[in-house]
């Protein structure tokens, strides 16, 4: 369908900017994914912007907002992107930045924030006012939802769930402290830790956490570490249920694709510690590995004006496809 407001989401990862024109129907008509650079990132990012914007104009739709999503510590009211380790960004004006190129309007928001709005709007939350959304990937972070709000913090730095040192004592995280969840619970964590294993006589070659995910049940060491990265996730999601009391918590990212084998012994691992209340629900995302991307789209119709259309739009699945 040619002639619609449409607006361009952008998802700037440490490894991958992934972008797209999306309409006002939640139909992602034009998509593009290139690596992030090691410098010039905002210059490859007005550059990505400029030629979804060019695409959008030839499918004869009109582009009449656009949203970018990082990661790190994001004020949202400023558009400035505090901190930002895996793109070596502090302090950076990254809606000034922006724009002065364009005419449209433009707002910048939180990468994990981005996608607990997508999972609450079309996903596995939905409807809820009172979930937590957790993507697990390489590393590990949280999207708090209470009364339908995202709690951001005083500095925009909440929901750093994978830095709560769950294990005392514990293995060296790349953040400086001892036992952090991610060091156990994460792509990284599961891949280092079983190349670990396997150094020590038990283990094979080094693998991928998906590659470790399909050895569970048949290698001890992946059941060794998996059962490791249970144990800790259910005790990080315990800490997290005592203290706001989600109805539903979401696990998203790479980690969701191991289905059951995840979702199962978290279940129980999560209701065996919590001793005198009942567990909240536990779901996979269904908005997948494109949460990110799917939700500065809906920041942007928001910032047009035009929040209501997400209101239209298919289940997550039809729209992450
Ligand atoms: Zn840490």
């Amino acid at each position: 369908m040619s002639g619609e407001s449409v607006v361009l989401a952008v998802d700037l990862g440490g490894s991958s900017m992934k972008g797209a024109v999306v309409t006002e129907h939640g139909e992602t008509v034009a998509a593009e994914r290139r690596p992030t650079p090691a410098t010039g990132i905002v210059a490859a990012l007005i550059e990505l912007l400029l030629e979804l914007e060019a695409t959008a104009l030839e499918l004869g739709h009109t582009v009449i907002a656009a949203a970018v999503v990082t990661p790190g510590i994001v004020e949202e009211s400023s558009g400035i992107v505090r901190y930002a380790s895996n793109l070596n960004w502090r302090d950076v004006p990254l809606l000034e930045l922006l724009g002065v190129r364009f005419e449209f309007p433009i707002t910048v928001g939180h990468d994990v924030r981005a996608a607990g709005l997508a999972e609450r709007l079309l996903g596995a939350a939905r409807g809820s006012d009172e979930f937590v959304l957790v993507p697990i990937g390489t590393g590990v972070a949280a999207a708090l939802v209470t009364r339908g709000d995202t709690v951001t913090g005083a500095s925009g730095a909440a929901g750093e769930f994978g830095h709560i040192p769950v294990v005392p004592g514990g293995e060296l995280c790349t953040c400086g402290q001892l036992g952090c969840l991610e060091v156990y619970v994460s792509g990284a964590g599961l891949a280092r830790r079983y190349a670990a294993l396997g150094d020590a006589g038990l283990g094979g070659p080094a693998l991928s956490s998906s590659e470790i995910v399909e050895l569970v049940g048949s290698d001890p060491v992946a059941d060794e570490v998996w059962a490791d990265a249970v144990r800790v996730l259910a005790q990080g999601l315990a800490i997290m249920t005592l203290l706001l009391d989600p109805a539903v918590i979401v696990i998203g990212g790479g980690f969701a694709q191991a289905g059951d084998v995840l979702l199962s012994p978290v279940r129980a691992a999560l209701a065996e510690g919590l001793a005198w209340r009942d567990a909240p629900e536990v779901l996979l995302s269904t908005v997948g590995t494109d949460a990110g991307r799917i939700g500065a789209a809906i920041l942007a119709f928001q910032v047009a004006g035009r929040g209501s259309v997400v209101n239209g739009w298919p289940a997550a699945s039809a729209v992450a496809a």
